[in-house]
Order: C-alpha cells, then sequence, then structure tokens
C-alpha cells in the first residue's frame, strides 16, 4: 500500500504510476489506454490533499458521501474542480447531487431518479448519471438487480435531465480474480444488451468498473473508467 502523498510531486509520481499500469493494461488488451478515463476517488481525502491533485492535473473527484462532497466542493469551489458523486444515494439528498455533481455514477432505482430530475429542473441543469448494478449478488452491494436493467432504462427515458452514460459495478469482494472478472463481464453483456435493445443515445456504451484492486481485470473486460482512491492517495485505514 503506498504512503500518504505530500505534495503535488507525490501526487503526480502516484497518478503517473496508476497511468502507466492502465497502458500497460490496454495494451496487453488491444485497447486504446485513450479510451479508458481515470477517475481518481477522494473520499476521506482532506482538502489541502486534493488541492495538491488539481495542481498534480487532476480535474474530477469521486466521492461517495453528499456530506462530504458537499464540504468539499464549497471548500474547493474557486479552483474549478468538478464532482463525481459514485456512493448510494437517498432521495432527501437528491438536491445536492443535482447543484453541485457534474456526473452520479450510482443511479439505482427509479425512485432516485424522479428526486434527481425534480431538482436537476429546478436548477436548470443536467446530469450525467450511470446505472449501478449489483454483478455480484451480494446482498451489502447497491446496484439495481441485472433483471431489472432493461425495466429501469425504458423509465429513465422519461426523465430529460439525466443523460445516461452507461453502466457502473462494483465487484465481489474476493481475492478470486475469475469471480471478479465475472462481475466485469456481466456488466459488459448487460451493457452489450442494453445498446442492441435500447440504443446507445439512450443508455449510453460507457462501462465505470475497476477500483484500486482490481482496475486491470476491469479493463481486460472493457471498462472505460476505473475509480482509484487507495493507489493514488493511500491507504484510507
Ligand atoms: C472507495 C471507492 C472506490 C475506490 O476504491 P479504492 O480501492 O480506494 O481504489 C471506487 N468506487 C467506489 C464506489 C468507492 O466507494
Amino acid at each position: 500500500m503506498i504512503s500518504q502523498p505530500q505534495s503535488v510531486a507525490d501526487l503526480q509520481h502516484n497518478l503517473e504510476l496508476v497511468r502507466e499500469r492502465i497502458a500497460a493494461t490496454c495494451e496487453r488488451s488491444g485497447r486504446d489506454p485513450q479510451d479508458v478515463r481515470l477517475l481518481p476517488v477522494s473520499k476521506t481525502v482532506p482538502e489541502e490533499v486534493l488541492r495538491n491533485a488539481v495542481a498534480a492535473g487532476v480535474v474530477m473527484f469521486g466521492e461517495n458521501k453528499v456530506q462530504e462532497v458537499v464540504r468539499k466542493s464549497e471548500n474547493l469551489a474557486d479552483t474549478g474542480v468538478k464532482w463525481a458523486v459514485i456512493g448510494h444515494l437517498q432521495t432527501n439528498k437528491a438536491k445536492y447531487v443535482a447543484e453541485l455533481a457534474s456526473e452520479f455514477q450510482a443511479l439505482d432505482s427509479v425512485k432516485v431518479a424522479a428526486a434527481l430530475h425534480k431538482r436537476l429542473q429546478l436548477a436548470g441543469r443536467e446530469l450525467d448519471v450511470f446505472v449501478q448494478v449489483n454483478t455480484s449478488g451480494e446482498a451489502s452491494k447497491f446496484g439495481a438487480d441485472p433483471a431489472a436493467v432493461p425495466a429501469l432504462l425504458e423509465q429513465l427515458a422519461g426523465y430529460a435531465s439525466l443523460r445516461v452514460r452507461g453502466f457502473m459495478t462494483m465487484a465481489a469482494n474476493t481475492d478470486n480474480s475469475a469471480e471478479v472478472a465475472a462481475c466485469f463481464a456481466r456488466l459488459r453483456g448487460i451493457r452489450d444488451s442494453a445498446v442492441r435493445d435500447f440504443g446507445e443515445n439512450v443508455c449510453g456504451a460507457e462501462l465505470s468498473m475497476g477500483m484500486s484492486g482490481d482496475f486491470e481485470l476491469a479493463i481486460a473486460e472493457g471498462s472505460t473508467c476505473v475509480r482509484v482512491g487507495s493507489s493514488i492517495f493511500g491507504s484510507r485505514n
């Protein structure tokens, strides 16, 4: 596990190491590294470190808690950095996401979509969203059931303020890499079916999958966005 980055140079170094691993995996998989976005996940990391990350070139952070992203977006407003909310959302907090997020990656119900749409209309905004799917079947994981995705997409088409960009998942929590890869392959299959049945203009084609421990497996399975926290910012303990 890497140590806490203390300076802009430390962050540049950590980002570079992750980008090199992304590039090497793309090369092995016959993919273009340009097709894989690195989303640095900054949860629990204090604002002064995030300022250094912005100075190191980061333009968007992923955060999983609404309260934390509200605070950080205020404290870093002067930097112009963007925010992706990547954690489960309760409808009573939809207002904050509608007002401050550039992207919401954890959309898993019509209820949340309706709440966001209402708040987005009030704010006069649109929002890029990813449908989160529970590909592991673990009860502890959020995300729509794979079988429920087509019906969810059908209903999302009614919310004009939500631009569906694709799908997001967290793999099974296991050291068994075949099982982890199977979760990623499942999300790709869900995306492929959705694109076939609804068209890319309705459901998007992005695949947000892969974190510090498994992003190489995710890229091999087609990930277009890896959400990496501890490999950039150090362990959260
Ligand atoms: C924390 C988090 C990550 C990043 O996890 P690391 O293992 O630190 O890379 C990615 N996605 C989500 C949804 C998270 O909550």
